[in-house]
Parts: structure tokens; sequence; C-alpha cells
């Protein structure tokens, strides 16, 4: 697997080295259980506890307030159960139709369960009807749950002010900031935000790490029952490297935020504009106003996404589909759907998301190669061929 050129961050990223490097001790010499009486143990739980402060520092908030998890979608499943089961008489969720599966999923499981859920949908660029939003919500309303930052579009919510507007109501407010975290700056500190999720292996640390914050005074039920681990809220012997990796990952992230945003933000403009350049019948999905600096979504009219993703992989090149054709049904996204984009076009939506280890060189690669790849596939669709006739 020499030359994968990887433009699919927004699926997963490569762990930083230095994040590996601080990581590997706690495999080898300091192994110690953090609950241990003796100092071998004591000794990690106090690098636990500098871990937590690297996250909180990135988040603007209080080390207590963060509570390591396994990753994005347990945050996200036990920020939405865990706060429905704190108050049984409400029985309503307000979410929007563009959401992650482990909130999406969580909420249509809770409605056969006898909740309702409200789902807002979006405009055409993927924005939100705050208006819709603020007239679903009802004293039956437990929680709304609203995503930062779009994992398919990059489209990026005003989430402060959708806070703010669901805390005047009283309403307990979450956010899945899976892709927000890392890529634009946070405050936590004085925000109405009471839960935000994150997940360790999209910001450069491995899988198997996740955060939940949880404001001070929001109440929720135990993650897990067992253990005093996690203020006793989360029972079970830590995730050791992987909560020091996730500190390490938060740390070079605040360090490196503003200027790989430049840098990133340019080579996803370029490779934008060169696609867009070489190849015809094609355009951007999203917010162009409001948009992670790292994601590109491109829809490819008349061709499958997933047959652009075979060709692109003959070249390495690694990009992601926004259909999903899992159980071969090819059914387009659905936060393709929720904007309103084409049925012809949403089949054929690539997206790139680049990190902080991608090159120019690999940009100018991918859009060297994109142009004969749709040329080639045009030519034997048969979209295009009924079109002509
Ligand atoms: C990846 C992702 C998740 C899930 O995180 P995991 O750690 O893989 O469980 C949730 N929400 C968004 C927006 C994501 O991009």
């Amino acid at each position: 697997m020499n030359n994968v050129i990887y433009m699919d961050n927004n699926a997963t990223t490569r762990v930083a080295d230095e994040v590996l490097e601080a990581m590997l001790p706690y495999f080898t010499q300091r192994y110690g259980n953090p609950s241990s009486m003796h100092s071998f143990g004591g000794s990690v739980a106090r690098d636990i506890a500098r871990a937590r402060e690297q996250v909180a520092a990135l988040l603007g908030c209080h080390p207590e307030e963060v509570l390591f998890t396994s990753c994005g979608t347990e945050s996200d499943n036990t920020a939405i159960k865990g706060v429905l089961s704190m108050m049984p008489e409400k029985r309503k969720i307000v979410t929007t139709r563009v959401e992650h599966p482990a909130v999406l999923a969580t909420c249509r499981d809770l409605e056969r369960h006898g909740y309702s859920v409200s789902e807002i949908g979006v405009d055409r660029q993927g924005c939100l009807d705050i208006d819709e939003l603020g007239f679903r919500i009802d004293d039956n309303t437990a929680l709304v749950s609203v995503m930062w930052a779009n994992n398919e579009t990059g489209t990026v919510f005003p989430i402060e002010q959708i806070a703010e507007l669901v805390k005047v109501r009283g309403v307990v407010f979450h956010t899945d900031a899976v892709q927000a975290v890392g890529k634009i700056p946070l405050n936590l500190k004085d925000s109405p935000i009471d839960l935000l999720s994150l997940s360790g292996h999209k910001l450069h640390a491995p899988k198997g790490i996740g955060v939940l914050f949880v404001r001070r005074g929001t109440r929720i039920g135990t993650f897990m029952h067992g253990g005093h681990q996690e203020s006793g809220r989360r029972g079970g012997t830590e995730n050791v490297p992987g909560i020091i990796a996730m500190g390490k990952a938060c740390e070079l992230a605040m360090r490196y935020m503003e200027e790989e945003n430049i840098r990133v933000k340019a080579l996803r403009d370029r490779l934008e504009q060169g696609i867009l350049n070489t190849c015809p019948d094609c355009f951007v999905n999203g917010d162009m106003d409001n948009r992670l600096p790292n994601t590109s979504n491109i829809s490819f009219e008349y061709i499958e996404g997933e047959s652009i993703l075979m060709m692109l992989d003959k070249f390495g090149i690694c990009a992601s589909s926004g259909s999903a054709c899992t159980s071969g049904s090819l059914e387009p996204s659905h936060v393709l759907r929720a904007m309103g984009v084409p049925f012809t076009a949403a089949h054929g939506s690539i997206r790139f998301s680049l990190s902080r280890y991608t090159t120019r060189q690999e940009v100018d690669f991918v859009i060297e190669k994109i142009g004969p790849i749709v040329n080639r596939l045009r030519d034997l669709s048969p979209f295009v061929a009924k079109a002509e006739k």
C-alpha cells in the first residue's frame, strides 16, 4: 500500500507520529491500572488527568466536563439516551435530516420505542431552517441534537446561535462536533452548549477513543454501570493509550489549527477549481460561505460515484462517494437527498477530504487523473446516451 493518495480524512485520519509516540509507552512500560493504590498505577492516573486537561484546553471547557468514551458513536448515543433517561415525562427529540447515522439511527430507534422525533430539513445549500427548528420545540421536548459540521458536505451550522435559541426554551442541547473539533476553533466555556461529541480517529488519534463534553450541572444518566471511572459515569478500566493519544492529538490540533486551515483550505480550493475547470457538468455541494476548510463534495452529472471511486482507486487515490451502496441498493446519500440535489447528480457525488498531511503534488495528481476518468465514464453512461438521443 505505498503511494496511497489519501483524500478521505472525514472517514478517518492517520495517527500523527507525535501521537503514536506519546501513547506507545502505555502498552509496555506504563501499563499500570490507574485505579490501583500503588504508585505504578497512580502515575498513570496523573497522566490521564493531564490528557483530560489537553482536551479541555482545545474545547475551552473545564477538565471535569470531559468524559472519555470509546468513539463518537458512543458519545452521541450516550448524550441522547442519557438525557432522555433523566426526564421520562418528556417524549420528544428535535434533530435534523442531515445528521450522521450515530444520531439519526439512535433517534429512529427511540421513535420505535414511543418517542416523537422531529427532523428539520435543509435548503439546496444544506443550510438549516432555524425558524422551523424554533417552531418544533414544545413543552414535550427533552433534547435538541444538531451537528456542528456535516461530514459529507462540510457545511457548518451556526451552532452557537442554535444552542442559544434552544436554551432560551429551557431544553437541553447536544451537538455532534466530530467533524468540527480540530478544524474550527471552539470555546465552550461561555457557550450555551450542554453536550458535545468528538472522536479521536477524526483528528489524528487512533480509533477506539471518543469524548463527550458534559457541561457541569447537565443531568445525564450513567453511561455504563461499574467502577468509579470517569466520575462514576462510565465504569470500565480506561483505554489509557487511547486517552493519552486523544490528549496529544488535541494539543497538536490547537497548535496547528490556524496555519493548517490556511494551507489545507488553499489545497482544497485548488483541487476544487482544478476539477471544475477540467470536468464539464459538475458542481460543488454545500454552503460555500460556511464550510469546513478540508472538505469538497462534488457532483458529476450522469455517472455513478462508485465507478469514479473504482477508477480513482486504480491510481491509489482514496475518496468517498456520497451514496451508501450497502446492500447494493445504490441509495443516494441522505444528506444530498435532504438538500434536494437531483437524482442523477446525487448518484455521481464524490467527497474529497484533505488533512494536514495532504500535499500540493497529490492535489495536482488527482486533478490530472480525474478529467480522463470522467470522460471515459460519460462515454459509457446510459444517462448521457439517452440525453443525446
Ligand atoms: C465519524 C463520525 C461519527 C462517528 O464517530 P466514530 O468514532 O466513528 O463512532 C459521528 N458523527 C460524525 C459527524 C462523524 O463524522
